[in-house]
Formats: C-alpha cells, structure tokens, sequence
C-alpha cells in the first residue's frame, strides 16, 4: 500500500494555461531563429528512433563542460535539473536536507518523497540570507545535504559571494548551489566547486524547456558517484541531437537572455513607477513583486487572460506576493496596461 507520506502529500498543481499568456513558469518567449530551426529539424531527421538513446553522452558532456572550461567527466545530465535533485537526494546519507523559505519547491517536496527530513531556515524580511544562522541550524538538526538557489526563486536576488563561501567551508555536508538562472545573472559560483560543493544548472529557463535538459558540474569523484545511480537513458535521442545543435550556436541564446535581461530593467522600472506595488530587485528572468489585495489582483489579471504566478500566503515573507515571467515586449506591455486598468 502507498506509504502515509505519500498519502498526505498535496498533488502538484501545474495551472491551466491554454490560450493564456503565459508569463508564469519562467520560460524564454523567443522562438526558434527561423535558420537554427531549419538545421535543427535536419539533425532530428537522423535520430534513430528505434535504437536506445546513447547512454554515455561524451560529446554532448564535452560541449556543455566547455561552456565553463571544464572537463566531460564533471558533468552529468538529467532529465531536467528536477532529476539530478531527485538523484542527489537518493545518494546523500542520512541527515535532513537543509533549504531557504521561500526558495524553490522541489527541494522539500522530493526530500518528502524519500523520507528525508527538511530544516527549512526563513530568509530576512529582505530576502538576504544570514550564512550563521543557516550553519547553526543546519548543525542543530544534522543536515548532510543544502540546497541554495542562486539567484534564488521566486525571490529573484543573489546571496552575495562571501555567504556562500562561509557556508561551503563549515557545512559538513554537501552544497548544491542552483543555479537555473545563470543566462541572467551577473555573476556564477563554478570557481567554488569543491569536493562537497556542486553547480547545478538547467537549460530550461535558456529556451529550451521542452527538452528537459539539466546538469550537474562538481569534482570528477563525485560526479562517478552521481553516475551509479542515473538511469540509463534518461537523455532521450531527440533531446541529445536537439541540444547538439543548439550548443553549437549557443550565442544565439545568449542574445536572448541579453534581451530579456533589458526588458527586465524596463519592467522593473514600469513597476517602480505604480504606487502602490513593491518590486523586488532580480538576477532572474522574472520580477517579483508585492501588491495589497495580489489575490484579488491575481484572479482579475486571469480573467484578462494573463497567467503570472500568485505566491501570496497570508503569512509570511510572501504575503501578497505576485511573480512576473518576463514576456515579449508586447506581452509584457500588455500586462502593465491590464494591471493599470485593474489598479485604476
Ligand atoms: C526551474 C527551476 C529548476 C528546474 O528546472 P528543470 O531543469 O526544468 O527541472 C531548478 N531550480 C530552480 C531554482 C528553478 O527555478
């Protein structure tokens, strides 16, 4: 029978979003440049579609290693970086599994699938993190593995360099810094990767979502490590010969990030301008800001047709907090005319 810590777990909700703009789930808005598309629909023509994916990926290990001068063997794939979290979380040993509120939900939810006990310490009312008061709670319940997302979701902000270097030097146990918003940060933490500290990054949030794409950076040891306990194919063909192509004209997606990163600063500055909301400062490709009456707010913008993603909770950090993917131009101009119009 199902064990009782399945049985009260809520399922996961993913909201309905057909015929929405959907400015929810932190995806790139640009489609395909139309010749990359081309080249890219020639490679899948030669997909074996009856033979089992390749299961060691060395060149496409090789590509994504190079993207940060490191080597294949500190590199494993996931069917999305979700997995490599679920992989972590199955080869640590016992201790709880130490993370931020509010941060990003798979961390707790698939700690719970696996019986592992949580320590959940709560961010400032700032959104900064105290690196010793994480250390003190994480030593006080026994935590063998830290989840930081970096910058951190929903949130948006960076932990500055230093806390994250105290944190990796006296936490016994290992460190996993997310960081699934790379393309539209300012900085990136690989130089810290050490024996018990690992870079985890996803190709998602870059554009391709719909591949299922993460990784895992880290010592070569730990990394063989990792490997026991991949399934086999877990990177189907279609994805590998996707991101083949794509790696090869990775720049193209870069100036993307660059462009959404922009659109950011505008919309940043657009929300700044309405009175009444508090927008928060972000590294990511989404803004996250505070309204009296989000629910309310919420709703009304579905009714128009626009999904974004209400985090409010009566209590706590997020009270009346609304999180706002960065759109096309267009949809994003859009979303502060409708918010305009609700708010008037
Ligand atoms: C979106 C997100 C992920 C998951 O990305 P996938 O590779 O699509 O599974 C991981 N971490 C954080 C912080 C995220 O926001």
């Amino acid at each position: 029978m199902i064990r009782p810590g399945i049985r009260s777990l809520p399922a996961y909700q993913v909201a309905e979003s057909s015929g929405m703009i959907k400015l929810d789930a932190m995806e790139n808005p640009y489609p395909l440049p139309e010749a990359l598309k081309k080249e890219w629909l020639k490679q899948l023509e030669d997909v074996q579609v009856n033979r089992y994916p390749d299961s060691r990926t060395t060149a496409l290990r090789k590509k994504i290693a190079a993207l940060d001068s490191l080597k294949a063997e500190q590199v494993l794939l996931g069917n999305g970086s979700d997995e490599i979290i679920q992989m972590l979380l199955i080869a640590v040993e016992q201790g709880a599994c130490a993370v931020v509120s509010p941060s990003f939900t798979m961390y707790d939810l698939i700690s719970r699938w696996l019986n592992r006990p949580v320590s959940t310490v709560p961010l400032g009312s700032d959104f900064s993190l105290d690196p010793a008061r994480f250390l003190k709670v994480c030593a006080r319940e026994k935590a063998s593995i830290a989840f930081l997302a970096c910058p951190n979701n929903p949130t948006g902000n960076m932990w500055p360099k230093e806390t994250l270097r105290e944190i990796t030097s006296n936490f016994n146990g290992i460190v996993v810094i997310d960081e699934a918003y790379a393309a539209f940060a300012e900085a990136s933490y690989t130089d810290l990767i050490a024996s018990n500290v690992l870079i985890l990054r996803t190709f998602s949030k870059l554009g391709w979502a719909a591949l299922r794409l993460g990784y895992i950076l880290g010592h070569p040891e730990a990394i063989a490590h990792l490997e026991k306990i991949r399934l086999p194919y877990n990177i189907n063909s279609l994805t590998q010969a996707s991101a083949n192509v794509f790696l090869d004209h990775y720049s193209e997606f870069e100036n993307q990030a660059k462009t959404i990163c922009e659109e950011r600063s505008r919309m940043y500055k657009a929300l700044q301008r309405m009175s009444r909301v508090e927008v928060f400062p972000s590294q990511a490709n989404f803004l996250l800001f505070r309204i009296a009456g989000a629910d309310k707010i919420f709703h009304k913008l579905y009714a128009r047709k626009i999904l974004i993603k209400n985090l409010h909770s009566p209590n706590g950090l997020l009270k009346n907090c609304l999180r706002l993917t960065i759109g096309l131009p267009e949809e994003n101009n859009l979303f502060l005319n409708v918010l305009e119009e609700i708010l008037a």
